[in-house]
């Protein structure tokens, strides 16, 4: 059973994103169509993004609802998609311990186990224990005619929440926004974390002009909400 690493890969993103959110936003400002404004408007990208920017600074954040971002993540835990599709205002699919067996399943290790000795044994050890009870399980269904998903769908229940699994998300920029302020948050948990991180660059590298100011909460407030007690210092506490 290998341990496995995060694996992000943007799958597809809203064409003409730009002139998307612009004519969206200029519908609202305009006595002219977004039909034609996204159509025949011959306004240059640059001042189309400039555009964009000023409005979302402004908080005007509806149009940015029209563009979506498409991932396809492996190599995460099921206790990390556990949080993630807490997000309600996204699309997910996620590959199902009922159709998919497993009957080696890969995990996820914290580092905080990986780099102690005694830790990492003990985590190993359960690992090998459970992937051992599964096995059993399914043999046991099968002596009993149980088979394929009817088998499956109940041995998964001794899987840990360090079992890898892998996902499709598709969030709008608006969504993916709101995501970033709480999970690139230094409070979120460690896997989340990281995975927003990278989303957030690969946002970047796609959008600049949308997601320029994105991050946690403090990145665009310019103090922590977290109190005293949680803030990582990079702001002051409020
Ligand atoms: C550091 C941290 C610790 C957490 N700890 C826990 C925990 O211990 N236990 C736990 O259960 N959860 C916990 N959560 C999860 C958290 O409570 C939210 O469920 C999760 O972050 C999704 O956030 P959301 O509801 O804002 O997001 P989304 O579902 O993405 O919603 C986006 C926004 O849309 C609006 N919205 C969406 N649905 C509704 C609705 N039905 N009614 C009104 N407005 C809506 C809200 O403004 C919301 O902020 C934690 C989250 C973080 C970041």
């Amino acid at each position: 059973m290998p341990q496995v690493k995060l694996d992000i890969r943007l799958l597809e993103m809203s064409q003409n994103a730009i002139s998307l959110i612009y004519s969206a936003c200029r519908q609202c400002y305009s006595a002219k169509f977004a039909g034609d404004i996204f159509k025949e408007e011959k306004v240059a990208i640059e001042q189309q993004e400039a555009f964009v920017k000023e409005i979302v600074a402004s908080g005007h954040e509806s149009p940015l609802e029209h563009v979506k971002f498409t991932f396809a993540v492996q190599g995460i835990s099921r206790a990390l998609t556990h949080q993630l599709v807490r997000h309600r205002l996204a699309s997910y699919s996620q590959q199902s311990q009922r159709y998919v067996k497993e009957s080696d399943f890969d995990y996820i290790i914290p580092d905080s186990i990986e780099s102690d000795q005694i830790l990492k044994e003990e985590f190993l050890k359960t690992m090998e224990l459970i992937q051992k009870s599964y096995n059993t399980l399914l043999v046991r269904f099968k002596e009993k005619g149980k088979q394929g998903e009817k088998a499956n769908q109940d041995a998964r229940f001794v899987l840990p929440q360090a079992a890898e699994t892998k996902i499709v998300v598709t969030m709008n920029c608006r969504e993916l926004i709101h995501f970033f302020k709480h999970r690139c948050c230094s409070r979120a948990q460690w896997e989340i974390r990281i995975l927003a991180d990278k989303m957030l660059e690969i946002c970047k590298e796609h959008l600049l002009s949308v997601f320029s100011e994105a991050g946690a909460k403090c990145e665009s407030l310019g103090y922590c909400l977290e109190g005293e007690k949680f803030c990582c210092g990079r702001y002051p506490a409020k």
